[in-house]
């Protein structure tokens, strides 16, 4: 049998062990997963590109147990009264290769990416952060601004976004999360006084929601909105502002901010600040920038996670979703009984 959490579970499971505290987990997952980076089998996501978005399969294993993600990116679907980022994920057992591990990763590709997000910031930003500007206000938002409340304690946002209504719903959940939120009247205004910045917009273009003279020293960007080809956020000129952070440049290369700059371009795999085998920040007005696409480790790690808390639990159901003949070899036994002969 397959252990199975479904939409419903997995809103209990987050309500009754808190947003927060799954997150600051999480990174402490995640972390355990990048310092043993050479033991995962690594490969770009695989993407299906069409006018509408992008439906992508994310695959890793470490060699006891494989993992994927199927999410898709589809940039005009709020307008259509649909999410933009969907997904589901899977565990299966190397040895035999049958799934034992199947969830909804909607929500989980939310706090996967904020907690991804803050075991960078945690090392990368300056450690008396206190101000972050968000830009993009939608579905992955108060999930960013929890992983930083967790990483950093930042609890003032100054928030821009190009709907109005995006923005109000930002302001109505993350105030009674203890946030002081100040909406602002551009990115420009959003940017003003932040340690660190957020860009989490959604459109299938090279946009420039942040150009370089808003970049003040010191800060830390973490872009995780330009993840798939032609769909950047960042004025190039800012990656060459400062130090650029990547997951696994192969891919990044492909998908991130870093598609707007030659294929020599310099970058750092934030494995390696791990590792100690590269600096993180090295001084308080050096600009860091996190060019975030979203890795299969990362999904690898939530995967893991989840399914070691609910153990034991009842957010969880088995599933029969391996057919499974007595003799192996009698597949045909399942149905024979039951075919209409002819
Ligand atoms: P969403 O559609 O719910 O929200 C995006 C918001 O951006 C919307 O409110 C929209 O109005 C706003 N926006 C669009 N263009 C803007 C602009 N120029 N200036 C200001 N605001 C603008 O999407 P979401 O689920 O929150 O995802 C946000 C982005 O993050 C998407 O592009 C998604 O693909 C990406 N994402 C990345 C990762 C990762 O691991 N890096 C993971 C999940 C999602």
């Amino acid at each position: 049998m397959t252990r199975f959490v479904d939409v419903h579970n997995m809103v209990r499971w987050v309500a009754r062990t808190g947003t927060q505290t799954i997150i600051s987990e999480m990174m402490d997952y995640l972390e355990d997963d990048f310092r043993r980076w050479e033991s995962f089998d690594k490969t770009p996501r695989v993407a299906s590109h069409t006018p509408f978005g992008v439906i992508e399969l994310m695959p890793t294993s470490d060699h006891e147990t494989y993992g994927f993600k199927y999410v898709n990116g589809h940039p005009s679907n709020p307008a259509r009264g649909f999410q933009t980022v969907t997904a589901f994920g899977v565990l299966a057992d190397v040895h035999n290769g049958y799934p034992t591990f199947l969830t909804e990763m909607t929500l989980l590709t939310a706090l996967r990416t904020a907690a991804t997000s803050g075991m960078v910031g945690r090392r990368l930003a300056r450690p008396d952060s206190s101000v972050m500007a968000m830009i993009g206000t939608g579905s992955q938002s108060e999930f960013q601004a929890l992983a930083f409340k967790a990483a950093l304690g930042i609890t003032t946002l100054r928030v821009w976004d190009t709907d109005q209504a995006a923005m109000a719903k930002l302001l109505r959940n993350a105030a009674p999360l203890g946030f002081d939120v100040h909406i602002a009247s551009s990115a420009a205004d959003a940017v003003q006084g932040a340690d660190v910045i957020t860009t989490c917009t959604a459109d299938k273009a090279n946009a420039t929601v942040l150009s370089a003279d808003m970049i003040c020293p010191g800060v830390h960007i973490n872009a995780i909105g330009g993840d798939c080809p032609g769909k950047t956020e960042l004025d190039a000129a800012i990656l060459e502002l400062g130090e650029v952070f990547v997951e696994y440049t192969p891919q990044t290369r492909i998908e991130g901010e870093i598609q707007q700059m030659p294929a020599d371009f310099a970058v750092t795999e934030f494995c390696q600040v791990l590792a100690g085998g590269a600096a993180g920040r090295s001084t308080p007005e050096q600009v860091t920038i996190f060019d975030s696409v979203g890795f299969a480790i990362e999904d690898f790690s939530a995967l893991r996670y989840v399914r070691d808390a609910v153990q034991g639990s009842d957010f969880f159901e088995e599933i029969d979703l391996v057919a499974n003949p007595e003799d192996p070899k009698d597949l045909f036994g399942l149905v024979g009984a039951l075919s209409p002969v002819g």
